[in-house]
């Protein structure tokens, strides 16, 4: 079993909090993002500060955790290829059990349950979560980017009346002429 380190940025430690159900605890802090904190075409950088905001609190089972995280996301156009920095703000909720004999569940979704290891959480799965299920399915720099040209690669955006003079390569042109053929009339005995 990992245990988890007290020091690391994003783990936090409940003994303030108590185990009195109804207790509570607001927590901020800047932490540097852990890698991976998103997807390769859009990701908030490793290292780059992740502001997070936390209401801790003690309920019969464990702690229950909720928050948002605001961080900066950076990442390319899938369309035209241009940078993108965007500002990105995420909430969550998680219930961390705790972690003893008289709380344990059913062992098969032991898995699934966050626990409390002692006294601490570890919040960069549930950070990690909450980032990606944020992100964009296309990432984009503005929701009508035009993308680029297919003749030139030139970013239409830059340019919108671009235009090629000879739009279709007359190669093509012949190969249109060819898909003449019927499919129905094939199979005959
Ligand atoms: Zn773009
Ligand atoms: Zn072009």
């Amino acid at each position: 079993m990992n245990r988890l380190d007290p020091r690391a940025p994003l783990v936090l430690d409940t003994r303030e909090l108590g185990r009195r159900p109804g207790s509570q605890r607001q927590v901020t802090r800047t932490v540097p993002a852990p890698p991976d904190l998103g997807i390769e075409v859009l990701k908030v950088p490793e290292g780059s500060p992740v502001e997070i905001d936390l209401r801790l609190e003690a309920v019969m089972e464990g702690v229950l955790v909720t928050g948002t995280a605001r961080a900066v996301l950076e990442g390319e156009c899938a369309r035209c290829l241009e940078p993108i920095e965007e500002d990105s703000e995420v909430t969550f909720q998680e219930l961390f059990v705790y972690d003893d004999p008289a709380h344990q569940g059913d062992p098969d979704e032991d898995d699934e349950v966050s626990k409390l290891e002692d006294d601490l959480l570890d919040l960069e799965p549930l950070l990690r979560d909450a980032v990606v299920l944020a992100l964009p399915f296309q990432p984009l720099c503005e929701d009508d980017c035009p993308g680029l040209c297919t003749e030139c690669g030139a970013r239409l955006a830059e340019d919108p009346d671009h235009s090629h003079e000879e739009p279709v390569d007359p190669r093509w042109a012949g190969l249109a002429a060819l898909k003449q053929d019927d499919p129905s009339s094939t199979s005959q005995d």
